[in-house]
């Protein structure tokens, strides 16, 4: 039997009934060429935006089970739709839930993280040779409530069920070619890129490019799922997200690029808290309040102490910045901290490649390239393949363009 092949489809895709209908006859051909499909599709459009907003009209600020209930219909109107277009001309088809897919969650309700996968009844449609379509983004928790797997969580859906089938690839298809060297509509000279390891797709979309939810690259690399990131309508060979050579790793590559891409994000916020008294335990205090919130912190500073206290700043999602500011607030004031400062005004920029392992003197080069231009610096975190910096809010467009010439990205001239 043909190897089964996991396609998603995100929601710009699938965003009017008339391009649904255009990915149906899509996958007739691909159907037709003998592959055995199961489709996962997000909702349509912004139906998730346009779903929270309802919510909050109705002034609710509840992250649980009715929240994910509500987020979970946005899905099952795009899958259900699928189903049918495909039915109609001529390609047997059935639509699932991630419950009836067998999408088995915690009960981190709004962020929910898989626990397992029970394909049984998925694989079964594949063997009668019909196409399964399934709800991007949610599963269902032990005690029989659904969960959703956090914003851009079809991708996730797509990857583990790559997994949980035993896909040949899991092929995520959206209103871009693929994964470029920086964002397209800030550097109108990035490059698409053929070929990337998990580890930089996976500090890319750590770092905000959005092209895939961080957490189905991660799944990927942990089960070594080839990932095919692609136009839905355009032709084109995509990107491809795999594992990385030996030749690559050891260094042995001289046409190996430092840097494979430049990403920018504008979507963190700074928090400080200012005259923290420098004890054992209290950064542990600090961060456990936060994380108990469920908020991800990025990069974090800690100022040499004076007078027996110190300065700390750290970085989150901008919009957990509401939540954040509570959290610290109240910490602040139950270790004595002297105050507090929040700032959402800030850019994030960052260069990525595996490539730099083994040059030393990259960050050097980084800050210099930023210095020249006049860019401040506020905060830098490197990790092995990743140097990223804080910046303004107004320098990040500049940063990005700055560090993408800097690193020999930009288009060679034809
Ligand atoms: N519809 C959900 C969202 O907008 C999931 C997804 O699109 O992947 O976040
Ligand atoms: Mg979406």
């Amino acid at each position: 039997m043909n190897p089964v092949v996991v396609q998603k489809y995100g929601g710009s895709s699938v965003a009017t009934t008339e391009k649904i209908a255009r990915i149906a006859e899509k996958i007739k051909r691909r159907v037709d060429q003998g592959a055995r499909l199961a489709v996962v599709v997000s909702a349509m459009g912004d139906t998730t935006d346009y779903l929270l907003e309802l919510a909050e009209q109705i002034g609710s600020q509840e992250r649980g089970p009715e929240l994910d209930l509500l987020l979970s219909t946005g899905e099952i109107v795009s899958a259900s739709l699928m189903a049918m277009a495909l039915n109609r001309i001529g390609v047997p088809a059935r639509a699932f839930t991630g419950r009836e897919a067998g999408i088995i969650t915690d009960t981190t309700h709004t962020k929910a993280r898989i626990r397992r996968l029970q394909t049984g009844r998925i694989k079964a449609v594949l063997r009668e040779g019909s196409v399964a379509v399934i709800t991007g983004f949610q599963g269902v928790a032990a005690g029989d409530r659904v969960t959703t797997l956090g914003r851009g969580g079809s991708d996730l859906s797509a990857v583990a069920l790559a997994k949980g089938l035993k896909a040949g690839c899991c092929e995520i298809y959206t209103d871009v070619p693929g994964i470029f060297t920086a964002d397209p509509r800030v550097e109108p000279e990035s490059r698409l890129i053929p070929r990337l390891s998990y580890e930089e797709a996976l500090e890319m979309a750590a770092a905000g490019a959005a092209v895939m939810q961080a957490r189905a690259v991660e799944f990927g690399q942990k089960y070594r799922v080839p990932i095919l990131v692609k136009s839905t309508f355009e032709e084109g060979n995509g990107t491809m997200i795999t594992r990385v050579n030996h030749r690559r790793r050891s260094g042995s590559n001289l046409e190996e690029p430092l840097v494979s891409a430049v990403t920018g994000s504008g979507q963190e916020a700074k928090v400080s808290i200012f005259g923290v008294p420098d004890r054992p335990g209290l950064a542990a205090r600090i961060f456990s309040s936060v994380a108990a919130a469920n908020i991800n912190v990025d990069m974090i500073i800690q100022n040499v102490s004076k007078d027996g206290r110190t300065d700390l700043s750290f970085t989150i999602p901008a919009d957990e910045l509401k939540r954040a500011r509570e959290i610290a607030s109240q910490v602040a004031a139950e270790i004595g901290a002297a105050g507090t400062a929040f700032d959402s005004d800030i850019g994030k920029v960052a260069i990525i490649g595996i490539g730099m392992q083994s040059h030393p003197g990259v960050a050097a080069r980084m800050f210099s390239a930023l210095g020249r231009e006049g860019i401040n610096i506020e905060m830098i975190s490197t990790s092995e393949i990743k140097i990223s910096c804080v910046v303004r809010k107004s320098d990040l467009v500049r940063a990005v363009r700055v560090l993408h010439a800097e690193f020999g990205l930009s288009r060679k001239p034809a």
